[in-house]
């Protein structure tokens, strides 16, 4: 039992003795409203004295539940581990063993609706991702740096999302929030009272004229192309639920000239071959010391 109860019954049985030791000597001496001042004091005790302990026992349940939801989510991470395990050729493992050549640099949201399976089949060894709330340049740069200048990757994708959590705090007043988080929010900049899309895209855009900015010198020589993208989950643009919505192309962000893009050619065409389920995906370039895994 907490120290604070323990003190909350001393304080009890010394009011119960007290009342008794007056009852005993002092009853008939006392006043009608000095009995009554000693009974308040005892009934206020006994009062505390339950709600801490409805208190405690409120807290003990609640932390309870907590731990049964952390039991039950990582007893099914382990459980979809093993199916991972069980179902995945030695030669996957051996691939990425032998270090990683992503093929793009992926900046996305934090947000637990937004994944890498709604991009890429197969993920694995080919998407160096960068997350973080708001899919922003400024919280994570280091890593964005990494993804580009040492692992070459030739794409650097910005992805944001319809209804993100982090566009609307930032819309709105964060002012309470933690210092942590509002120095993460205070990179988004959007106007106030907009939570939308518009602000989404707008984020998404800011984000791709600071990459550009950043790697100037890739994109000069051809070795990076800067893609903004909007997941969409809600079909709030009109193009599919689910769909990823390319928005912004090295800066340029009107619709019928990305769609003009050489590189957007034949997007929505199915894959002519089936996609290969494991294996290097490109020809690898002669690989930098310092690109290891991460
Ligand atoms: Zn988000």
């Amino acid at each position: 039992m907490k120290r604070s109860v323990w003190l909350i019954l001393f304080g009890v049985l010394l009011s119960l003795s007290f009342s008794i030791r007056a009852s005993a000597a002092d009853l008939l001496a006392m006043s009608e409203a000095e009995k009554e001042f000693i009974r308040g004091i005892v009934r206020e005790t006994l009062r505390e004295f339950t709600a801490t302990l409805t208190a405690t026992a409120v807290k003990k349940e609640k932390e309870k539940e907590a731990n049964t939801g952390a039991k039950d989510m990582l007893r099914e991470i382990a459980q979809s581990n093993r199916g991972f395990m069980s179902r995945t050729r030695p030669e996957h493992f051996v691939h990425l063993a032998e270090g990683q050549h992503p093929r793009a640099t992926v900046v996305t949201c934090s947000d637990s609706r937004v994944h890498t399976h709604a991009l890429d089949a197969t993920p694995d060894g080919d998407l160096f991702m960068v997350r973080n709330i708001g899919n922003q340049i400024a919280t994570a740069e280091g890593s964005v740096e990494y993804g580009v200048h040492h692992l070459h990757t030739p794409l650097l994708l910005i992805v944001g999302h319809v209804a993100c959590g982090a566009i609307k705090a930032a819309s709105g007043d964060y002012g309470k929030e933690s210092p942590t988080i509002k120095r993460e929010l205070d990179t988004i900049q959007i106007p106030k009272g907009d939570a939308g899309l518009n602000s989404v895209k707008l984020n998404v855009n800011n984000q791709v004229r600071q990459a550009m900015g950043k790697f100037q010198q890739e994109m000069a020589d051809g070795r990076l192309i800067v893609v903004g993208a909007v997941y969409d989950f809600s079909n709030e643009m009109k193009q599919g639920l689910g769909k990823l919505n390319i928005v912004n192309v090295n800066g340029e962000t009107n619709g019928a000239n990305i769609a003009r893009l050489e590189l957007m050619q034949g997007l929505d065409t199915p894959a002519a071959k089936p996609v290969l389920r494991y294996g290097p995906k490109r020809k690898l370039p002669p690989k930098p010391a310092a690109a290891e895994e991460h």
